[in-house]
């Protein structure tokens, strides 16, 4: 199969309104470190390690409060047709920073470079290409890794969990408020039980 049927087009905003930029998108008033004592013992940990692009910000304070955000949507039974999905995303290793292209993916070339850079998340100052030419909040390879871009708080911990999700191999899903639906949404955020079963898998070998 070609590489480029593998990808899975993110976020795609209608009429190429860029992403909203803001200097904001770290201002967590809560530490987050703990949260991960509290699980229950059932709980199916995902390791993922997180780099920046130089151009960005990102400590691993927010990271541990955007994953703890995207770990509550997967857990939470939010509504009818949602699964309380016993998963929880969790830091691996301090944020990295990596230098390789100029922050903004513009091309499949631009794309694939920030791929194949290690890690499990990338944060990018800007994405203009995902599978095609379009501007998006966040864009990911499946079994590989995804790209995201500086975002608000309240949207976060969405994004990345959707990105996570088409890692792991979940396509968009169209139903109401589905986290997986092809519009980020800050109302997105539920799981049907294929996507939980996705979520809690272990990745079948650690790059
Ligand atoms: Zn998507």
């Amino acid at each position: 199969m070609k590489t480029t049927l593998l990808l899975v087009t993110a976020v795609v905003l209608a009429g190429c309104i860029p992403p909203p930029r803001t200097d904001n998108y770290c201002a967590y008033d809560r530490d987050c470190t703990n949260v991960i004592d509290r699980d229950p013992v059932n709980v199916v940990r995902q390791k993922l390690a997180i780099s920046r692009h130089t151009e960005t910000r990102l400590d691993n304070q927010c990271v541990d409060c955007i994953l703890a955000d995207a770990t509550e949507i997967l857990q939470a039974e939010n509504g009818s047709g949602d699964m309380a999905c016993s998963v929880r995303l969790v830091r691996e290793g301090d944020v990295t920073e990596f230098n390789t292209g100029s922050g903004s993916i513009d091309s499949k070339a631009d794309f694939d470079a920030v791929m194949r850079l290690p890690g499990d998340v990338k944060l990018v100052d800007e994405i203009n290409w995902c599978g095609k030419y379009v501007v998006a909040y966040g864009c990911a390879r499946r079994g590989e890794s995804l790209a995201v871009v500086p975002i608000a708080p309240d949207m976060a911990g969405i994004l990345w969990a959707h990105e996570y999700g088409h890692v792991r191999g979940r396509p968009h899903r169209d139903a109401d408020s589905a986290l997986m639906h092809k519009w980020v949404n800050i109302r997105n955020k539920k799981v049907d039980r294929a996507e939980c079963d996705a979520f809690r898998k272990k990745p079948d070998s650690r790059r």
